[in-house]
């Protein structure tokens, strides 16, 4: 592998720049100087995250959870395993709620084995319920990054070209114990398409960074809970399709919710077909479901792929909300307040326009506060005066 060029270390540096920005104002007060540093990451988020990329709709991603001895260390209160649980839960939600028609499995690793805690499912129930168990693992010996990917390449490889195959790796320990030369495994990652990336909670580690930057993942050290869970929220966001991925139709299903009325004669209770895989919503027979359009299989929840005939169910206000990330909304201008002459009163909230700057939409002009801004990116995924202008002619 070629040398590692000097620009490692950047969390370090980022770090240590924080505090020569920070300055006391007369009073001595530094809370001034902080709120420009969280105004401007905040700024910078909607500026990332709203150029124009074509981004994988169909997720197949494996998360990788270390569960080494070093899971115990409490500089994550109460540990970093309980803390790492509880944001995953927090991630495995937001993800599907971003990301409706993906799916998530969880791998586990210590005493230098991986083992799946979850298949890769669509449904989340299954996920939170396997994370609030997991909370009594026992923590082991070593990882082993070489088994985890090995065990998530298994699945991933089937997975169809046009979907994005991912690994995010949470890596505690700073070693791991592989049973096999690592670069080679790299390069299978990379004919296969896999991205890997990486949030370590240690210290920056050399085959983690070769790891990520060959297979052209991302890789980032936590600084504390809040910045851990920063990152991890990240990878909600559904990454740039490589160029070479395929692009493709899919057929998908958009089943209703019916019930048998109970006047019809014919009525009978049925079992839903995930029950076929032991699933664990375990309604039971019931009269209700979604049944799918080309099979007259029956399921409980969408999304999911209907185990008959392979066709994608899903809800259209599912394929809704991910809709916006196809067409993100443009990052608004910001003006400083002076050069508006406009009302001085946001369109968002009503709220009077205090801040030294103000966000302007490019389509309608129209100014918003800060926050309004963050929540119309974040959020709303439109601008709210443009619509109102739309529906009104
Ligand atoms: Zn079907
Ligand atoms: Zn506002
Ligand atoms: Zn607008």
């Amino acid at each position: 592998m070629d040398e590692e060029p000097e620009r490692a270390k950047r969390w370090e540096g980022g770090y240590e720049r924080t505090w020569e920005v920070l300055k006391e104002d007369e009073s001595g007060s530094l809370k001034a100087t902080v709120e420009e540093i969280m105004f401007q990451s905040k700024r910078k988020r909607v500026l990332e995250s709203h150029g124009q990329v074509r981004l994988g709709m169909m997720r197949h991603l494996y998360v990788v959870i270390d569960c080494s001895r070093t899971m115990e260390d409490q500089d994550l209160r109460p540990n970093r395993l309980t803390t790492t649980l509880k944001l995953m839960e927090a991630f495995v939600d937001e993800y599907f709620d971003q990301n409706p028609i993906s799916q998530v499995g969880i791998i586990t690793t210590k005493n230098k084995r991986a083992e799946k805690l979850t298949d890769l499912a669509g449904n989340p129930k299954k996920h939170t319920a396997a994370l609030k168990k997991a909370v009594d693992t026992v923590c082991l010996g070593e990882p082993s990054i070489y088994n985890s990917l090995s065990l998530a390449i298994q699945t991933l490889k089937h997975m169809p070209g046009h979907t994005s195959r991912e690994v995010l790796i949470v890596l505690s320990s700073l070693t791991t114990c592989d049973p096999a030369n690592i670069y080679e495994l790299i390069k299978t990652l990379k004919t296969l398409k896999i991205r890997v990336s990486v949030i370590g909670l240690s210290a920056e580690v050399r085959v983690c960074t070769v790891l990520t930057r060959e297979t052209g993942g991302s890789y980032h050290v936590i600084l504390d809970e809040s910045h851990f869970k920063e990152l991890l929220m990240l990878h909600v966001k559904p990454p740039p399709a490589s160029s070479t991925s395929e692009c493709s139709l899919i057929r998908m299903g958009f089943p209703q919710h019916t019930i048998s009325s109970l006047s019809d004669q014919d009525a009978k209770p049925s079992f839903s077909m995930s029950h076929l895989e032991g699933s664990s919503d375990s309604s039971g027979l019931s009269l209700s479901g979604y049944f799918c359009p080309q099979c007259q299989g029956k399921y409980t929840e969408l999304p999911v792929e209907c185990k008959v005939c392979g066709l994608t169910l899903v809800s259209a206000p599912h394929l809704a909300r991910s809709f916006h990330h196809l067409f993100p909304l443009q990052a608004f201008f910001e003006k400083p307040l002076e050069k508006t002459n406009r009302n001085r009163f946001c369109e968002g909230c009503q709220g009077e326009l205090k801040d030294k700057s103000v966000f302007t939409c490019p389509s309608c002009g129209n100014a918003f506060c800060m926050e309004c801004d963050l929540f119309i990116h974040d959020s709303l995924h439109c601008c709210p005066s443009c619509i109102h202008s739309q529906s009104a002619t």
